[in-house]
């Protein structure tokens, strides 16, 4: 089943190996801490994932087939996922006080998200399985992306949802025509029911930690970096963590390329969380999950109680001697705004983040003042309006009057 190149799939707490095809998660560790990686014989994928060969390839992240789970005939040739662009932040580097500061601006994806590269591959793999229903419980992009790739290729897409998913990824949902159950429950509640439904209904399951094939997606912008950064690479990649995969899949991604010899460089993760919810950064130290599920964060795409693929970000940030910082709601808040003002990008406060840790690891002289950075902006700002109100304030509301202008452009002159 699959990629010709998938060699096996391993338990990331006890190393067991599986077959493809046979389970999604370890039989002796079980579906909570049983998550599988998907293992690609990089020495056979090299020979045809040439430096020669990408370049004629779509410029989407379909131009990674060998190391994406799905058969040549099942993976698209084109599309609109991924290829985003890494563009020079020279004023938001000033302002946080290191060398340099690159952003690869994942907003640009179609449904405004970095989750449009694994739901486009779930996508895919769903239909290379024959399925034509997929579903997905998220608290947002994970299922706004779901239902805007099954819309894109013409399967049926069911998601639940938690209370708290913010109207503009409500809407998305709606628009891409997914059938939206909100569950008038706690997330975890949505997420058993979810696959509850898969099971009785056959649906294709999303879910990240059901399923180890999609999170395959998120390597592409590892991939992509890698590629993009070739001859010019950043010291450090800064991303947020919210259920582990993201960061686990951009360093899977680079350093797939390093052992491909594609590039002879690698880069150290800064990973961030949000500080009222930091089991990640907590596992990083303590080598244990505080499953008491407490917290909040405003930032709601890394509002993630219990990660499940915690084990893959911190071996991701150990490997590559990395860190992970945690930051304040205020801090993201703040963040969103110089994301906007100094650089001209809209980033949701989960994608904002990224751009905090820079300044938290700054502070606190992880990084110096010759740090090269490129940090992933995970999401478009327009996902949570209320969300971004809340860190840039409200308009000017005045009469339609000059004097009323006035009073506010010459105030405090
Ligand atoms: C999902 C998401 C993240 C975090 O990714 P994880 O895999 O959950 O760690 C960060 N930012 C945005 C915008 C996201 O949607
Ligand atoms: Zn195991």
């Amino acid at each position: 089943m699959g990629s010709t190149f998938i060699q096996r799939l391993v338990c990331v707490q006890c190393g067991a190996a599986c077959q493809p095809g046979q389970r999604n998660t370890c039989p002796h560790c079980g579906p909570d801490e049983g998550i599988l990686d998907v293992e690609f014989d990089l020495r056979r994928a090299a020979r045809t994932f040439t430096a020669e060969n990408l370049r004629r390839r779509t410029r989407s992240h379909w131009r990674y087939r060998e190391l994406l789970p799905l058969d040549e005939a099942n993976c698209p040739t084109d599309g609109l996922v991924g290829w985003t662009p890494v563009v020079e932040a020279p004023r938001l580097a000033k302002e946080l006080g290191i060398g340099r500061l690159r952003l690869k601006n994942e907003g640009l994806n179609p449904s405004g998200s970095f989750k449009d590269r694994p739901s486009s591959v779930a996508v895919a793999h769903a239909m290379q399985q024959g399925a034509g229903v997929v579903a997905c419980a998220s608290t947002g992009n994970a299922a706004s992306s779901l239902a805007c790739s099954a819309a894109m290729a013409g399967l049926k897409c069911n998601i639940f949802v938690a209370r708290f998913c913010p109207e503009g990824k409500l809407a998305q949902l709606l628009a891409y025509g997914a059938r939206v159950f909100r569950v008038q429950g706690t997330y975890e509640q949505a997420y058993e029911l979810c696959n509850a439904c898969c099971r009785e209904y056959g649906w294709y399951n999303r879910n990240a930690a059901i399923n180890p094939y999609l999170v395959e997606g998120k390597k592409t912008a590892g991939l992509e970096i890698a590629e993009q950064c070739a001859s010019d690479p950043p010291q450090w990649v800064s991303c947020s963590i919210g259920d582990g995969c993201s960061i686990a899949g951009v360093h899977k991604g680079i350093s797939s390329m390093h052992r491909m010899g594609l590039i002879d460089w690698s880069t150290r993760m800064l990973g961030v969380q949000a500080e009222g919810v930091a089991p990640v950064a907590q596992a990083l130290e303590t080598g244990r999950l505080d499953r008491s599920g407490a917290g909040h964060t405003y930032a709601d795409s890394i509002n993630v109680p219990v990660p499940r693929n915690w084990r893959k970000a911190v071996s991701a940030v150990r490997d590559s001697n990395g860190t992970i910082v945690t930051a304040s709601d205020t801090q993201i808040m703040e963040a969103v705004r110089l994301t906007g003002r100094l650089a001209g990008v809209f980033a949701e406060p989960a994608a904002a983040a990224a751009i905090s840790a820079v300044a938290v690891a700054r502070q606190r002289s992880v990084l110096d003042g010759q740090s090269d950075v490129l940090a992933l902006i995970t999401g478009n700002g327009l996902k949570d309006v209320a969300g971004a109100i809340r860190a840039v304030g409200e308009p000017h509301d005045i009469a339609p009057s000059m004097n009323a202008v006035r009073a506010i452009v010459e105030a405090k002159l």
